[in-house]
């Protein structure tokens, strides 16, 4: 497929076997109807980080996670993207029992070509994407020259400013 916007997801797991997860929605995302897997970071272990923008019951201590980003080309819709992750978040079993709780598996839309979206339930770029080095660094590995369409900085450039100082450590293969 030549035609399409190139966007990118961000992967989380901290529940069950967060590895195996990972890849198991990596190969998810590969077989979605309208999307084309282009390219993934490593894996990246990482201390839990709490949301500061919407109180939580999350306990004070979590499991870490593994975290990954992943390039894809779609001639779906942004709304068509997030449904999608929606769907592969079900079908892989995740539950919604409070914000912030551990979770098999989380797909965020973190950029959809170079368009800002605000609709309630669907903000792009990902509204805490710019202050979270579980996400930057991973972003950095595979796009560190993506403008953030909002800020006009790069990946790189946000990656450099981060307050974020929760370890984000490469996991080796
Ligand atoms: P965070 O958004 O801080 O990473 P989270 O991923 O744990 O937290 P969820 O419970 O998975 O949050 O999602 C809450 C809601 O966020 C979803 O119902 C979805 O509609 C909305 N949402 C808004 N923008 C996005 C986006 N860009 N990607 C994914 N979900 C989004
Ligand atoms: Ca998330
Ligand atoms: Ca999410």
């Amino acid at each position: 497929m030549v035609d399409g916007v190139i966007a990118y997801i961000g992967i989380g797991s901290n529940l069950g076997d967060p590895l195996w997860q990972s890849r198991e929605a990596l190969r998810h995302l590969a077989v979605s109807s309208g999307i084309v897997l282009q390219g993934v970071s490593s894996f990246y272990k990482t201390e839990p980080v709490i949301n500061d923008d919407i109180p939580r019951k999350a306990p004070d201590s979590q499991e870490w996670f593994v975290n990954a980003v992943a390039e894809i080309r779609t001639a779906l819709s942004p709304r068509g993207v997030l449904n999608a992750l929606q769907l592969i978040e079900k079908q892989m079993g995740r539950t919604r029992d409070f914000k912030g709780a551990p979770r098999i598996i989380d797909l965020d839309l973190l950029l959809y070509g170079q368009e800002v979206i605000s609709e309630g339930d669907l903000t792009v770029p990902h509204p805490r994407l710019h202050r979270r080095r579980f996400v930057l660094e991973p972003f950095c590995e595979i796009a560190s020259y993506v403008i953030h369409p909002a800020f006009g900085v790069s990946m790189r450039g946000l990656c450099e400013r981060l307050d974020d100082r929760k370890a984000v450590l490469k996991i080796q293969n």
